[in-house]
């Protein structure tokens, strides 16, 4: 499947929000968002009304860009998000916060959720104690992460460790830093999960 390589910071100026594609340099003041850089290309400045699809098409984009997925993936995601109880946009976003690549970006085993995916494509990280490679797995309330027990790998994710407990961890993962592993507790509630958008505009855009 096909993948963004281009740069990130475009993705971020083209939603006018942070989606935090860079690790530590999206919390300092060099983020092009901080220095209030606009949207690319000529028209970039222009503000032009915005049709109720031109909306949800853009929530769209500022969730699937944010956790790095391409379209029919995103779209792979929603389909079976919808087959589930409850309500759909809630359950996405619980989705994509289960994914394993996720789950180590939130555990701070990497700095972005691009280099958490390549960490457990890496062969680093073991879920329940077996090696799991797979990125975009959905884990389990009660699930384990760990990084593999060998020097090199748990040296690599020390300092990354460090910031994300500063900055705190989410209230439904246990971190167990000296072992760098962690513990799925429950599933967030809408409540718990950070991401800044209206699922409901996503929902209503795949309805039609
Ligand atoms: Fe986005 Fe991070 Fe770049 Fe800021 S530094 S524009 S948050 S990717």
């Amino acid at each position: 499947m096909g993948r963004y390589t281009g740069p990130s910071c475009k993705l971020c100026r083209r939603e006018g929000m942070k989606l935090f594609l860079k690790g530590d340099r999206c919390y300092m003041a060099k983020c092009a968002i901080e220095q209030g850089r606009q949207a690319p290309g000529m028209h970039g400045q222009r503000r032009s009304k915005t049709s109720d699809y031109g909306t949800q098409l853009r929530e769209k984009q500022r969730l699937r860009r944010m956790y790095g997925l391409q379209e029919a993936q995103f779209r792979l995601f929603f389909e079976r998000a919808s087959q589930k109880k409850g309500r759909t946009g809630e359950t996405l976003l619980q989705m994509l916060e289960f994914r394993l690549d996720n789950i180590c970006y939130r555990l701070g085993f990497a700095s972005s959720r691009k280099a958490a995916r390549q960490f457990v494509n890496h062969g680093h990280v073991l879920v329940n104690g077996r090696k799991s490679t797979i990125a975009s797995r959905v884990l389990k309330a009660g699930d384990v992460v760990e990084v593999v027990d060998r020097p090199d790998s748990r040296e690599l994710v020390k300092p990354f460790m460090d910031t994300a407990e500063s900055r705190g961890i989410p209230a439904w993962l246990r971190l167990d830093k000296g072992n760098a592993k962690g513990e799925l507790l429950h599933v967030p509630s809408r409540e718990e999960i950070q991401p800044i958008v209206n699922e409901q505009l996503i929902v209503e855009l795949y309805s039609k």
